[in-house]
């Protein structure tokens, strides 16, 4: 259990009187102190310090207006709050904060779905929405809307978009879908964004940018305000709905599948946010690592060949899916299955030809039309005591890029001793290369490996030219300081925006390396 330690600079009396002080706004039920701080802190730590990230309360407070009077509470005092939605997180912090003695907001409880347009296809939600709950709520109500999910569904909408997360169906990207906010800034003023910003308005959830500068991206990743409302575009349930997977045998064919792909993707013949999954990711789901290997490091490729034939799946495994009316999946499943028949060896199945009952594309086919599930997270198993961090560097969809990326990440993972399994999901123009670095949470040794593997992989990537797209918190001023063109002026930017916003340092100091004047460089 990790030890409790004040915000910086407060002293024990003060931060007695702000909690007093938070209690009078949200209830005392809803300022949380010891114990109970268990529930915020990372699950899957890859630092040893268990006071790296250490929290000494929560307030959980059940409106907007009640934000904005832990706002202004949270000025008088200086005390540094860390917003979550949901607070899972998982991979790159859970919801702990990125620095010790900041105080959690969570937004748990503003779980309202406040509107589901039909006629449209969009929702207005709080941030405790979880893809669960607005699943459930769309179930209800009989809605032909479809949700975008990520692998595990237990996360919030607005926490999610506001990572720039991603999903598998055609609204992957699920910033791209979001429409209009509500922020609570740090002066604890409340301001919507884009049309909302026009009294008795009808588009804030239909038209994004509004009038003037488009801002809702400054919520993003950021530390500038609390997000209390967000509009999420939803997919109209289609005519016809398709999954497929295709398997590649060989793990040079990378560079030839993803040059395949651009053109099929750029010219939306694919139609969704499709994915190619590494040997092990997709074994993981299944298995873990003991049933075919006892012995130290990664698995030996007599180990890989013998996976490959037990789950009839490929070193490289690409999961899609066709959508609309029959002619038309038709038509592109000709083409998408005339381009990979190039690859020598690939081989296509649809869920029916997969005889497993739990086999991935079973479980993909559910995910890849929006039902929110856990089942795939089940990865995090492969080693004991499940551990796992995201490393996540951006790549072009080209396939001299994706093979450089794999074989730099692979051979590091493996001096390190750890297994490389990854997805390539495919956005619009750059391929996310996710790769989960699973490790014994239990083991001080492999945690100290993970980390230093980690922060080599950073560097060498920024060396070669890639950046992280989203990141834990043990590594955000690293990541920061690697977008450093011309002296760093974007970061630089960033700080000037952080001091004009939120010059007392209360909200979120550290999150994605921005800190606040009074702890920048400490
Ligand atoms: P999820 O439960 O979907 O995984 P979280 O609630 O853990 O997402 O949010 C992920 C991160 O996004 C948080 O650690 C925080 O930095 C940021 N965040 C979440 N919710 C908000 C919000 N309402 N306003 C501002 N930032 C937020």
């Amino acid at each position: 259990m990790a030890k409790t330690i004040l915000p910086p600079g407060l002293s024990a009396a003060d931060f007695s009187d702000a909690l007093e002080a938070f209690r009078k706004i949200v209830g005392k039920d809803h300022v949380h102190t010891g114990d109970v701080l268990s529930s915020y802190v990372d699950p899957y730590s890859i630092e040893n310090d268990p006071d790296a990230h250490s929290v000494p309360a929560a307030i959980a407070p059940g409106s907007a207006e009640q934000v904005q009077a832990i706002m202004q509470v949270a000025n008088q005092y200086k005390v540094p709050l860390w917003p979550i939605s949901c607070g899972k997180n998982h991979g790159y912090g859970g919801a702990a904060p990125r620095m010790a003695g900041t105080v959690v907001l969570d937004l748990n409880r503003m779980n309202r779905v406040l509107e589901v347009n039909e006629e449209s296809g969009y929702a207005l939600v709080e941030p405790g929405v979880s893809y669960f709950d607005l699943y459930r709520h769309l179930q209800e109500k009989g809605s032909k809307l479809w949700l975008d999910v990520p692998d595990p569904g237990w996360g919030s909408v607005l926490g999610n978009a506001l990572e720039r997360g991603i999903g598998y169906t055609p609204y992957g990207d699920h910033f791209m879908m979001q429409c209009g906010m509500e922020v609570v800034l740090p002066n604890g003023e409340v301001m919507r964004t884009g049309m909302g910003a026009l009294p008795g308005n009808n588009t804030w959830q239909l038209f994004k940018y509004g009038f003037g500068p488009y801002v809702d991206g400054m919520f993003t990743q950021s530390n500038y305000g609390v997000v209390t409302k967000m509009g999420i575009w939803l997919m109209p349930e289609p005519p016809g709905y398709r999954p497929y997977m295709v398997s590649f045998q060989r793990e040079e064919d990378l560079e030839q599948v993803v040059d395949i792909l651009r053109p099929l993707k750029v010219n939306s013949v694919i139609q969704n946010a499709a994915t190619i999954r590494s040997l092990l990711l997709v074994a993981g789901i299944n298995s873990t690592k003991s049933q075919y290997y006892s012995g130290k490091g990664p698995i030996p490729d007599s180990a890989a060949k013998k996976i490959m034939a037990d789950h009839d799946i490929g070193m490289w495994n690409f999961y899609g899916a066709l959508y609309g009316p029959p002619p038309i999946m038709d038509t592109l499943w000709e083409i998408i299955r005339g381009a990979f028949s190039q690859v020598p060896g690939a081989k296509f199945y649809f869920p029916e030809d997969r005889k497993n009952a739990n086999d991935v594309l079973k479980h993909r086919a559910l995910t890849m039309k929006g039902i929110p599930r856990l089942t795939e997270y089940s990865f995090v198993n492969w080693v004991g005591g499940g551990g796992h961090i995201g490393f996540s560097p951006v790549s072009p969809i080209k396939g001299n890029e994706a093979m450089k990326q794999y074989t730099m990440v692979r051979d590091r993972m493996h001096q390190y001793g750890f297994d490389y399994m990854s997805v390539f999901a495919i956005g619009w123009r750059e391929l996310h290369h996710v790769i989960e670095l699973i490790f014994d949470r239990r083991d001080p040794e492999t945690k100290k490996a993970a980390y230093e593997c980690f922060t080599m992989l950073v560097n060498e990537a920024a060396a070669a030219g890639y950046g992280e797209y989203r990141t834990h918190i043990a590594f955000m001023d690293q990541i920061a300081k690697t977008y450093n063109w011309n002296n760093g002026a974007q970061l630089k930017f960033q700080e000037l925006l952080k001091d004009a916003l939120d010059p007392n340092g209360i909200l979120a100091p550290g999150k994605q390396g921005i800190w606040p004047k009074r702890f920048r460089g400490k």
